[in-house]
């Protein structure tokens, strides 16, 4: 029998978060250890519920949710959108540029195989969600990873971002506020980047799903209010500002100069008939969520259950020799570094998979995130915090060992 292989467009595509070796911490978990797991950026889990009258808005109309909606989403869920672009700035949004989804995911893989031809390349970040790396790999595309500097609070380092730039380069994606990062750009640095687009036509991929989950009394612009003359495609969703990822809803909006663009927004909407629709519990919190109380405030807030937990962590880990770390000005994660002189390591797979082995802790590995050194690895600050107080003391302790090796 010839051997079943998969498809050749999945080389270059890798998705760690979910890797091998939260396999091992699965069947380690079968043996009966109790895992601590710092790994996802899944909400619920760790208590943080969808707020209840997002909850009750879904199963009060789960009845009327069995038909397909229109391909790009259910009216009153654009609406809801639309009312969202307008609180952000992004000018000219009509029902007609939004597409909902089932959640971002769907929607970046969407969105880069109605794009792309092979070899056509997009500039990614590095770090980033790999997520966006593996669509680019999946839909043909190469992928151009920028980097960010961690001596400036991990803004995109533009004048490396121009040097990949060539006649292939069709888009750049921004991740902001950043997954691993925690990184937030200032309007300095998006007008930066809007600059870049203009100069060389490309479209700007803005990926903003933690646009509320902002400590510090911070805030975040949408990149496409600052310009109407460069194409815009900026994502969103429940799943992280709403703690809904269960609920697989997401949007993206089409903004800026449409005018270029009409046969790939045109190849968009094929894309988007293509599945039908998003499911439509998922649509149906949409609405509520966007216009109902915002109670991820609470959470970030000074003494906000998710801000305590990031100082806890920050502190913590900042606490270990050899370790060190931007602090986050958004999202769910620390991205800490460690020194190569105490951690000389040259495969942080391998580490990770050490770290789980001895100390039961599980992360992630920084070359998951398309990050080109062994050197950083994420952490999810989402456990409570005695667990997370537990972890940081093992992943201190595992650190000191490996240190006196
Ligand atoms: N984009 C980023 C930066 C993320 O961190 C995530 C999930 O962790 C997603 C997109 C996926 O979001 P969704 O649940 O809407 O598919």
């Amino acid at each position: 029998m010839k051997p079943i292989l998969k498809s050749a467009k999945l080389a270059n595509v890798c998705y760690d978060i979910r890797g091998p070796v939260m396999q091992r911490a699965r069947q380690l978990e079968e043996e009966g250890h109790r895992i601590l797991k710092l790994n996802i950026g899944n909400l619920a889990p760790f208590g943080f519920e969808a707020p209840d009258e997002v909850r009750q808005d879904v199963i009060k109309n789960l009845g009327e949710a069995s038909g397909y909606s229109d391909s790009k989403g259910m009216f009153a869920a654009r609406k809801a959108i639309m009312h969202y672009c307008q609180q952000k700035q992004i000018q000219g949004v009509t029902l007609d540029d939004i597409i909902v989804g089932n959640g971002v995911s769907e929607l970046i893989v969407m969105s880069m195989q109605g794009l792309l031809n092979n070899g056509d390349e997009v500039l990614l970040p590095a770090p980033d969600y790999p997520l966006w790396t593996a669509a680019v790999s999946i839909s043909g595309g190469r992928p151009r990873h920028y980097l960010c500097d961690e001596q400036s609070d991990w803004y995109p380092d533009l004048d490396h971002m121009r040097s990949l730039i060539n006649e292939k380069t069709k888009a750049m994606v921004i991740i902001n506020p950043n997954n691993p990062t925690g990184a937030l750009y200032p309007e300095s640095v998006l007008r930066e980047i809007i600059q870049i687009a203009r100069e060389h036509q490309l479209i700007i991929f803005a990926d903003e799903i933690y646009d509320k989950v902002l400590y510090d009394g911070a805030e975040h612009t949408s990149i496409a209010s600052l310009a109407d003359d460069v194409l815009f495609i900026t994502m969103n969703g429940l799943s992280k500002n709403y703690r809904a990822c269960g609920y697989r809803a997401g949007w993206m909006v089409i903004s800026g100069d449409k005018r270029h663009a009409t046969d790939y927004i045109d190849g968009l909407g094929i894309m988007a008939s293509m599945r039908l629709c998003a499911n439509v519990p998922g649509q149906f919190a949409i609405q509520t969520s966007l216009g109902g109380y915002q109670s991820i405030n609470d959470l970030v807030g000074p003494n906000g259950r998710l801000t305590r937990q990031r100082n806890l962590a920050y502190d913590m880990m900042t606490s270990i020799p050899g370790v060190s770390c931007v602090k986050p000005k958004a999202a769910l994660y620390l991205f800490p570094k460690l020194d190569a002189k105490l951690y000389p390591i040259e495969n942080d797979q391998k580490f990770i998979l050490e770290l789980l082995e001895a100390q039961k802790v599980l992360v992630v590995q920084g070359t998951g995130f398309n990050w080109p050194t062994p050197d950083h690895f994420r952490v999810v600050f989402l456990p409570n915090t005695d667990d997370l107080t537990d972890a940081m003391g093992r992943i201190a302790r595992f650190l000191e060992t490996y240190r006196k090796k």
